[in-house]
């Protein structure tokens, strides 16, 4: 009886568990249109400047924003092309992008990204994930609803995923394998895109260049962390215009190589000298 007792627990502790089971590795990541959404489910496909975007968020976040989700995305995209455009760049792709609650199905989406702070993520060729609360307040829990700030963000957020899916497709069969560069990039390349709105930028610009002043930074996932990494990306700019980011974007589909050693290259200067360079954008 014991033994029966036992065996119908473990089989009922069983089932549960399966059904539970979590997501660990980035493989088990569902495709957007395929991750389920709680509630009434919202879905649109846009052309934008950018190609056809699939677009599903989940009703529940609709009153997080003062836009529409589907007008910041066809912002967002605008925003984007007219940045390669000004540089002689062009991207057409298909978008599929989901806009989650903060309640993550663990198991479809893999448990480091449930457990990280990370607004979005970007699985090349163009499968973008948002989490709607995370971009208003990260972990803090605090928000406050059909704010700018929160419109802000989304278009912040939008534009960074996509910036990723614009160098995977520039860099096309030579791909970079540097998370460091390919945030770089990203952040790099919103500034540009928003024409440097105030907010996190310029926040983070300030603690960055308090931090290189103590000491020499390396690059982690804090938002100081992104603008280190997008240091080298500005440094190029300045000398040689964005169009030099795009023209080392270019050689690298060619020859292959990481960003940094293309700049240096390109500039004749010393790694050592690369460094002053990026406390003089930060700090300057
Ligand atoms: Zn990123």
């Amino acid at each position: 009886m014991g033994g029966y007792i036992l065996v119908r627990l473990l089989f009922i502790v069983f089932i549960p568990l399966l059904a539970f089971a979590q997501c660990e590795d980035v493989k088990c990541l569902k495709a957007p249109s395929e991750i389920k959404l709680d509630g009434h489910e919202r879905r649109e496909s846009i052309l934008t400047d950018l190609g056809p975007v699939t677009f599903r968020w989940s009703r529940s976040v609709d009153g997080l924003f003062s836009k529409t989700p589907q007008y910041a995305v066809r912002e967002a995209a605008s925003l984007v092309a007219r940045l390669l455009r000004d540089n002689g760049e062009r991207v057409q792709n298909d978008w599929d992008i989901v806009m989650l609650d903060e309640k993550l199905p663990p198991r479809e989406v893999p448990i480091k990204l449930i457990s990280n702070c990370h607004p979005g993520w970007m699985v090349p060729p163009g499968k973008i994930y948002l989490v709607a609360q995370r971009i208003i307040s990260g972990c803090s829990g605090v928000r406050e609803a059909r704010t700018k700030i929160g419109d802000t963000l989304l278009t912040e957020v939008l534009v960074h995923e996509f910036a990723h899916g614009v160098e995977f497709h520039l860099l096309g069969n030579r791909q970079n394998p540097s998370v460091e560069e390919a945030e770089g990039f990203a952040t790099w390349f919103s500034e540009m895109a928003l024409k440097k709105r105030e907010g996190t930028f310029a926040v983070s610009k300030k603690l960055l260049c308090q931090e290189l002043e103590k000491s020499a930074v390396s690059f982690d996932s804090t938002a100081i962390g992104y603008t280190f990494a997008s240091g080298v990306y500005h440094v190029v700019r300045r000398s040689k215009g964005a169009r030099g980011v795009f023209e080392i974007l270019n050689n690298m589909s060619k020859q292959g190589g990481n960003f940094t050693g293309h700049a240096l290259k390109k500039l004749s200067i010393t790694e050592a000298k690369l460094i002053k360079e990026i406390q003089k954008v930060f700090c300057s």
